[in-house]
Formats: C-alpha cells, structure tokens, sequence
C-alpha cells in the first residue's frame, strides 16, 4: 500500500491557553491534490507552519514523506501567504537565490528562474526589481520561486489571491500539471469554486477542528440537494411528493420556490406533480448542494457552538 506523503497524527498548537489547532488527524496521498479550507483564524497557517518545521507542535506528530518536516524540507516547496520577496532583487535572481537556499547549484538555479519565467509569460521581467512588478505578478514569482527546486510536495498558502481570473487559470492549470508528475499538492483558500474543481480531497478546519475530510461528493453528500422551480402557483402541494423534505417559497433574494430533497430522491417527481395540476413552469433547475453552502454549514454551526 502506498504511504501518505503528508501524515497529521493528533496534532495539537496552543498560545498560551488558546489552542489554534486541536487534535488534527489526516492523510494525504502523493500525486493528489488536497484543499484546506476554514474560516479566518480556523488554523489554516499555524498547521502549514508545523508543517513546514517553522513550529513544532505542543503534542502530536506531522511526517512528510515519511520524515520530520525538519528533515524533508528540501523536498517541500512552501508558498507562504505574505509572499516573502526581497523587494530590491531582481525577479530572476530572486528565484535562482531562493532555488540555491534548497541545494540548486548556482548554474541550475538560474536556469530553472529562466525556463520557468517563460513558461508564466515574465522572461521580459527577469532583470526588474521585485518592488517594479504588480500584486500578480509578484504572486506569480513567489509561485515560480516555489517550484524552483522541484520539490515532491507543494504547500500552498492562498496560492490564488491577488490574481486576475486568467492567471487564476494558469495557476489552477500548472498545479493539475504538477500533480499528474506525480507531485503532492496542498492548499489553503478561501475561493470555494477553486477547491471545487481542483481537489481529490478536501480538510476543512473550524476553530483548530477538523470538521470535515473526504472527496468533494462526500462533502456535498452531506446536504440535500435542491430543485428550484419558478411558476405563478403556490406549490405548497409538493410537500406531499415523495422524498420532499422541505418547501420553501419565494422570498428575498430568491425568486423561485425552493424544494429540498433527500438523496438519491428523483426530481422527475415534482415535474409530474406540477403538470397533474396542469401548473406552467418557467423554471426549474436541480442541483447539489455546493461547496460553499456545506462550508457554511459545517464551519458555521461550530463557529456558533459554545467555545
Ligand atoms: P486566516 O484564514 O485568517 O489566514 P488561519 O486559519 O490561517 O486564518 P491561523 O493564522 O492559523 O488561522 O490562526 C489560528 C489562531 O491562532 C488565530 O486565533 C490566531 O490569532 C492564533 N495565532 C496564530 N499565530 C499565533 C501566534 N504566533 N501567537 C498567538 N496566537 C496566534
């Protein structure tokens, strides 16, 4: 059986009585791409940061690649959230330097700046300071200067704040890229729609608590799925429809009605009921529950429990 490359083992952080990261337990395979999703202050950094060597933790245990984190850190690539750039280097040498820090000898570290400047469309900025790009491109060095080394793990601190939507893409297409080589991916954010179609797995963190780990279908498994449907009728009638849970009528922000429905339950239903009442229809749309409305319910009810 293939071993996790990144293993959390009830690993718990506290600053003085306050725990940020409270007994989290998961496992990451290699060449998968992992989403770490929380609210502000869930304990998103503090983990990376542990993970990364940067803090030990008070109790528990972190591997990576089956080493301490002190042991594997040339072998992890860390995008930190703050960007860490020396304003006053030029872009390439910035790269090659950082490169050179994880054991790139000198020649090699240079050539990677220059071959991975080209791929992120910047060769014509290789030789300007980092304080003379924009917040993007900046984010797309830091990013290069990430992978510089060829590290086998990438830990990624909101890898997508700060860029445009078509740099988001390039993004989301270089890290797809990386994990088909083979490399293993985690990242923190707070865009849904981007753990939504990047992640083969998803953590998510409430308070220092994991509140929630599986696939993206297991996440949205956990809420029913909705039918929106739009007539000038009152459909309260579709309570009694078989596998109903809940009807909910136009309101606020909401146009159509809307209809809960427990798993596996068949929409079709609620279409043939409308037209035994001989009801027109002017819309009618069933979906999954999303990402976002399970994060809110999951970070939003622990958020509201007593601390
Ligand atoms: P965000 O999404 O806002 O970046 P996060 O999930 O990354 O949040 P952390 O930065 O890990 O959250 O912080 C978790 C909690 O730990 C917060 O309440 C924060 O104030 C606290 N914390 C983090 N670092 C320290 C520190 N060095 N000293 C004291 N408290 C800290």
């Amino acid at each position: 059986m293939t071993a996790p490359a990144i293993e959390l083992l009830h690993v718990t952080k506290r600053f003085g009585g306050f725990t940020a990261v409270g007994g989290l337990d998961f496992a990451h395979m290699p060449g998968r791409i992992l989403g770490f999703l929380g609210p502000n202050g869930a304990g998103k950094t503090t983990t990376l940061r542990m993970l990364l060597g940067l803090m030990r933790p008070d109790a528990g245990e972190l591997r990576i690649l089956g080493q301490s984190p002190g042991r594997a850190r040339h072998r992890i690539g860390y995008l930190p959230e703050e960007r860490g750039l020396y304003k006053r280097m030029r872009t390439n040498a910035q790269i090659a330097y950082l490169a050179m820090l994880k054991g790139l000898p000198r020649r090699d570290a240079y050539q990677r700046a220059k071959e991975l400047l080209g791929y992120f469309d910047l060769s014509d900025f290789a030789r300007v300071r980092i304080e003379g790009l924009s917040k993007g491109m900046a984010q797309k060095v830091a990013f290069i200067a990430t992978l510089a080394h060829n590290p086998d793990v990438l830990i990624l601190d909101e890898p997508f704040s700060g860029l445009d939507p078509i740099n988001q893409q390039v993004f989301e297409n270089v890290i797809r890229g990386l994990a088909r080589e083979g490399k293993t991916i985690l990242f923190s954010t707070h865009t849904m729609a981007q753990a939504e179609r990047l992640c083969d797995q998803l953590v998510i963190l409430s308070r220092g608590r994991k509140v929630f780990d599986g696939t993206l279908d297991q996440a949205r498994g956990l809420l029913p799925r909705r039918a929106r449907i739009g007539a000038d009728a009152d459909l309260g009638f579709l309570g009694g429809v078989a596998g109903v849970l809940r009807v909910a009528p136009p309101g606020p922000g909401q146009p159509q009605w809307e209809i809960q429905l427990e798993r596996g339950a068949d929409g079709g239903a609620l279409l043939g009921a409308c037209f035994e009442q001989g009801i027109a229809l002017n819309h009618f749309d069933l979906a999954e529950a999303s990402l976002q409305d399970v994060f809110v319910s999951l970070a939003g009810e622990e958020a509201q429990a007593p601390a």
